[in-house]
């Protein structure tokens, strides 16, 4: 049998970023020669690191490289130093340059509670015991792209702000079948999330994703108001398998799922092409208040990897390896500071890579 080889790109970025990509790429390397998949892994710059190289924050060449490689795995960007820069010098433009760059319309943003972490959730035990919800958001579209939109002068001299809240048919429906297909994937419930019963353009998001509905006859579709969404999640979050939503109401609503696990330096996320390479990061910062103590936890980064094999190579089972290694060092009591509760063993970043590589 032919070994499956894989182009990876590398963007470490700034702050922790490089200390948690060195865990996540010792763990793939490890997986591969288990698996027998290949790595080829190209490092690029980007984010500050990038615009102290190059001045931008997203150079062409590492645009490029993204887009000949099979998958792009991120770590952070951003930090104090680069903070006060002009918009389009700023790391985030960056991030934004590499989604439009790549076509990258959907973002998959899991919030499982892990037992071995459920004190560390601000809910009570019983609401959030057994969470495991996958929020798909809609990441070109809507309001944060629709046109016109600006602050303008009317008649009477007053300003105004706009912006335009808009979807086509066709963006509904790829978003659509990234959400019911993911949802395959899973429990088999997808729960679309709009404001039909005041806006026109919700209206034709419900239409348009319950026509799809007829092609997956497996999947349980059902819908909620975007409004009543939030108060499920902070009420019964159980209830919820996969969420699909535009791309502001995803925005709030993600970050509220993933509140739920209490703990960011736990949680990937992956955004993804029509083809193409997609990208796999943690949802955390470039935490530079810790960055090059080797404190970070590395584990959002190494389940960002798990993503990544999953949702952008196809490879479900060395996904699922490295998954079941992350909860079996947290069953062996390791902890880093962000997690850590009374009782369990505190490492660094490079030790909790050890311990994973060990488990593997
Ligand atoms: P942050 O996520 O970097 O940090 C928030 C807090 O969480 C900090 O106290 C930090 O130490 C802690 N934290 C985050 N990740 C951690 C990890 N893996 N292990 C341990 N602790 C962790 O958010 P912020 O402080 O608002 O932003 C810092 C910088 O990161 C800013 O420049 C911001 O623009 C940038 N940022 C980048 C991304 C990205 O690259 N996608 C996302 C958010 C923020």
């Amino acid at each position: 049998m032919t070994q499956q080889r894989y182009r990876i790109t590398l963007l470490p970025g700034d702050g922790i970023g490089p200390e948690i990509m060195a865990v996540a790429v010792d763990v793939l390397n490890v997986i591969g020669e288990q698996l027998d998949i290949g790595f080829e892994f190209s490092e690029a710059l980007m984010g500050g690191a990038a615009i102290d190289a190059t001045g931008e924050p997203l150079p062409a060449d590492t645009l490029e490289l993204c887009r000949n490689s099979d998958a792009v795995l991120l770590a952070a960007i951003g930090g104090y130093k680069w903070d006060n820069l002009p918009r389009h010098q700023r790391p985030e433009t960056g991030l934004l340059g590499l989604r439009a760059g790549l076509g990258l319309f959907a973002n998959l943003r899991p919030a499982a509670i892990l037992p071995q972490l459920i004190d560390a959730s601000t809910l009570k035990r019983e609401v959030v015991e057994g969470v495991d919800i996958m929020v798909v958001r809609e990441l070109t579209g809507g309001i944060y792209f629709g046109q016109p939109k600006g602050i303008f002068t009317t008649e009477t001299g007053e300003r105004r702000g706009v912006n335009t809240m808009a979807y086509t048919e066709a963006e509904v429906d790829r978003i659509g079948k990234v959400a019911f297909e993911t949802a395959r994937k899973r429990n088999k419930k997808l729960c679309s999330v709009d404001k039909a019963n005041v806006l026109e353009v919700s209206q034709l998001w419900r239409d348009r994703i319950t026509k799809l509905a007829s092609d997956y006859p497996d999947v349980e579709l059902s819908h909620l108001y975007v409004d009543n969404a939030a108060m499920q999640l902070v009420r019964a979050p159980k209830q919820f398998d996969t969420i699909v939503t535009s791309n502001l109401f995803g925005d709030i609503l993600s970050d509220a799922a993933a509140m739920l696990t209490g703990s960011i330096g736990m949680l990937p996320s992956a955004s993804l092409g029509e083809n193409g390479s997609g990208v796999f990061e943690p949802v955390h910062g470039s935490a530079p208040d810790i960055a090059g103590q080797d404190k970070a936890n590395p584990l959002a980064q190494v389940l960002s990897a798990a993503m990544m094999l999953r949702y952008g190579l196809n490879q479900p089972t060395a996904a699922e390896r490295i998954e079941q290694a992350v909860l079996k060092v947290l069953d062996n009591g390791y902890r880093t500071g962000d997690i850590m509760s009374p009782g369990m063993t505190l490492v660094g970043c490079r030790a909790m890579g050890d311990a994973l590589i060990k488990e593997l």
